[in-house]
C-alpha cells in the first residue's frame, strides 16, 4: 500500500518548503524573521502541522532574542527531548501531538516558571481572540 501512511504526514502537504525544513528537520528561521515576534493580542498559538493549540497570547512576552518566546506552554501540547547538535545541549521541543520540531526551551525565562520557550514563528499559527 503506497498511501499507507498518509495519515500520519497529512499535514505536510499544507507546509511550505521552508516550514518542512523546520518542522521536520529541526531546522531554524532567521532570528527576527517571523512576524509572530510582534504579535501582542490576546490569542491561541496552534501547531501549523496539526493545528493543537500550543500557547496563549498572555504565555507571551518579549524575550529580545529574535523568535517568539513563551514561558510557559498549554498542559501537555509539548514534549521535550534533549538535544545535543551544534555542539551544545540544549532542550528541544515538539508538538506532542503531530512531533513537529517547533524550538528550545532555556531555563533563563521570566518568573513564576523561569522557562523560555524559544519557538519559531514559522512553526505556528496564530489566530487572535474573537472580540
Ligand atoms: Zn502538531
Amino acid at each position: 500500500m503506497t498511501n499507507q501512511s498518509k495519515k500520519e504526514f497529512l499535514w505536510v502537504s499544507d507546509l511550505s518548503a521552508e516550514q518542512l525544513r523546520v518542522m521536520r528537520d529541526h531546522g531554524t528561521e532567521p532570528p527576527g524573521s517571523s512576524p509572530l515576534n510582534y504579535e501582542t493580542r490576546s490569542g491561541i498559538y496552534y501547531c501549523a502541522g496539526c493545528h493543537t493549540p500550543l500557547f496563549h497570547g498572555d504565555m507571551k512576552y518579549d524575550s529580545g532574542c529574535g523568535w517568539p518566546a513563551f514561558f510557559t506552554v498549554i498542559d501537555n501540547a509539548v514534549e521535550t527531548e534533549i538535544d545535543h547538535s551544534h555542539h551544545m545541549v540544549r532542550t528541544e521541543v515538539h508538538c506532542a501531538k503531530c512531533k513537529a520540531h517547533l524550538g528550545h526551551v532555556f531555563p533563563d525565562g521570566p518568573q513564576p516558571t523561569g522557562e523560555r520557550y524559544c519557538i519559531n514563528g514559522i512553526s505556528l499559527k496564530f489566530k487572535k481572540e474573537e472580540s
